[in-house]
């Protein structure tokens, strides 16, 4: 900064930046310091330090490893990086969070369908009659036959207990007979509106396969299992416990919640002193005055001037999903030439909903998968700025997965917001182009062109249908190649990222996203002190060890919470 440009500065600003360059500081010791440390501070202005001084939440000072020595105190905690990256906490912008459940069956990544089968013979034989058997995370494109799982696969093995098994996207799930029974569903069932129970081509049997709206007609008529409320809420808690714990693990220091989110259980965790993870909890979209008004005073109550609760956004479902393909388009699939997808609500809903959550100020955010889904949602984003003026509203398309090329300069000309998931991309490459053809795709995960077009992106996993690791998705944004390697340059690979744009999309996007940028998703003087040491320079690894990588230490708020 020049002489000149200083004059204008007030005089406690020039102070600060006095302060934060000399080795002179004679203020209060930092409580805690990192140095020898490389470290991406994802502030334009500063990219690269050494060294970070942290006071109480704050970050107080960024620089070399000589002008942080000034900070060190006797009591201040020193962390020797040893020459390590640091970056900001990572920032997952969409997570469905929730404490963990011991008795889920976990199938994610499962290519043999006869593990389904397998997993449940053990669950059900550590049970009661007529205890709910749950889990999921199952996805049939990436077993081997690519088929379907039916009931047939449980029906053996849980003839006397419900049994519900939900796919990765958690818009199907797949049940046995018995669910079937209670649910009093037959061939001659019709579809509900937004939903599908799929049906055996021959016999028209349903097939344990229920998809979108066509979920709600399950009944599992299940006996509960004989617990004591007490019982139950320790349960619950452990379930917490190992969540933050495992949250803390990853490095992710904030998550956003698209929907739900019960402030109140994070305040109790919070005020016990446990909450290691900043959150935004979320409503539903909706045009009722009463439970708009409803979430008015949650809003108040959880504010967005505050750090750790906070009320974010009210969240709607315009689609489903490419994986159930049931994810909305102007043209048919290409291997199902019979549908477009299932819109979740009308336009006449969908309008009427986002003028009335706009015109209360509410940030909204729309699940929208499909290239006619997020056309509607652009429109209605539009159309609220036409009827209640132009604000600084960032409302959201949740996923923006497939988009026309008219629709992707839309976005920063209406300051939408593309909340993406980066794995998903890497999920959903292997069927994308079978169900909407080479043409389509090109505007499939358009990160690079979203960006390109002025578009601001915000980064997360859609946790628990994809991992909430964030390294899986830093990999996903750079390669746009599967999991487990290939050969070449990735599907469009002129989409790919940067290691440093994606993680920038992953901290500071994902920031931006719930109005925080003055203050999170950088290591800057001023901001929250949310940061976390990597074990290997992502910025420098061959990519087939990003995924491996792991986090050293993790500190939230200015407090180490995890250390390997
Ligand atoms: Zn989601």
């Amino acid at each position: 900064m020049s002489a000149h440009a200083r004059s204008f500065l007030p005089a406690a600003a020039l102070l600060a930046i006095t302060v934060a360059c000399e080795p002179s500081y004679t203020g209060p010791p930092a409580d805690l310091v990192v140095r020898n440390a490389n470290v991406l501070t994802i502030d334009k202005d500063h990219p690269r330090a050494e060294a970070v001084a942290v006071i109480g939440e704050e970050i107080v000072a960024v620089g070399s490893d000589r002008a942080i020595e000034a900070y060190i105190g006797e009591a201040t905690e020193v962390i020797d990086a040893d020459g390590r990256l640091v970056v900001p906490g990572f920032n997952d912008a969409h997570a469905h969070y929730g404490p963990l459940d011991p008795e889920y069956i976990e199938l994610r990544y499962i290519t043999d369908p006869q593990v389904i089968t397998e997993r449940v013979r053990e669950r059900v034989a550590q049970v009661e009659p007529g205890v709910l058997i749950r889990g999921g995370h199952w996805e049939h494109e990436m077993f081997t036959d690519r088929q379907w799982p039916t009931k047939e696969l449980l029906d053996d093995v849980a003839p006397n207990n419900p049994v519900s098994l939900s796919r990765a996207d958690g818009h199907s799930t797949l049940v046995n007979s018995y669910v079937i029974g209670a649910s009093g569903i037959t061939k001659d069932t019709p579809d509900p509106p937004g939903g599908e129970i799929q049906k055996d081509p021959v016999t028209g049997e349903p097939t344990g396969i229920f998809k979108e709206s066509a979920q709600r007609l399950l009944e599992y008529d299940a006996v509960e299992v004989d617990r004591t409320p007490e019982e139950t809420a320790a349960l619950r808690d452990q379930g917490w416990e190992q969540m933050l714990e495992h949250t803390r693990s990853l490095g992710v220091t904030s998550i956003q919640h698209p929907g739900g989110g019960d402030a109140e259980t994070y305040q109790r965790m919070m005020d016990q002193g446990r909450l290691t993870v900043r959150v935004d909890v979320a409503g539903s979209l909706t045009d009722d005055p009463e439970r708009l008004a409803a979430y008015d005073s949650l809003r108040t109550r959880y504010p967005p001037e505050g750090n750790w609760i906070r009320f974010g956004m009210l969240k709607g479902f315009m689609d489903g999903t490419l994986g159930s393909g049931t994810a909305m388009f102007f043209e048919p699939y290409e291997d199902d030439p019979d549908t477009r997808g299932l819109p979740q609500m009308s336009q006449e809903e969908l309008e009427a909903r986002v003028l009335a959550a706009d015109a209360m100020g509410f940030q909204i955010g729309i699940h929208a998968i499909g290239t006619e889904a997020n056309h509607w949602i652009l429109n209605a984003f539009e159309k609220a700025r036409e009827a209640n003026g132009v604000r600084d509203s960032r409302h959201r398309s949740e996923h923006a997965q497939v988009l026309t090329d008219s629709d992707i300069p839309r976005f920063a000309e209406l300051g939408v917001i593309a909340s993406m998931q980066p794995t998903h991309c890497i999920t959903d490459k292997r069927f994308a182009e079978k169900r909407i053809g080479l043409e389509r795709s090109r505007g499939a995960y358009a990160w690079r062109r979203l960006l390109d077009a002025g578009a601001k992106i915000a980064f997360g996993t859609d946790y628990s249908v994809e991992p909430l690791n964030p390294m899986e998705g830093l990999y996903a944004a750079v390669t746009r190649k599967d999991r487990l390697g290939e050969e070449g340059e990735g599907w469009f690979p002129d989409q790919k990222l940067t290691m440093e744009e994606a993680i920038e999309l992953y901290t500071l996007g994902s920031a931006y996203a719930q109005f925080m940028e003055d203050r999170k998703g950088m290591i800057k003087e001023g901001y929250l002190a949310d940061l976390v040491i990597v074990d290997r320079d992502l910025l420098t690894i061959p990519e087939d060890q990003i995924m491996q990588t792991l986090l050293d230490v993790t500190v939230v708020g200015g407090k180490v919470v995890y250390r390997r």
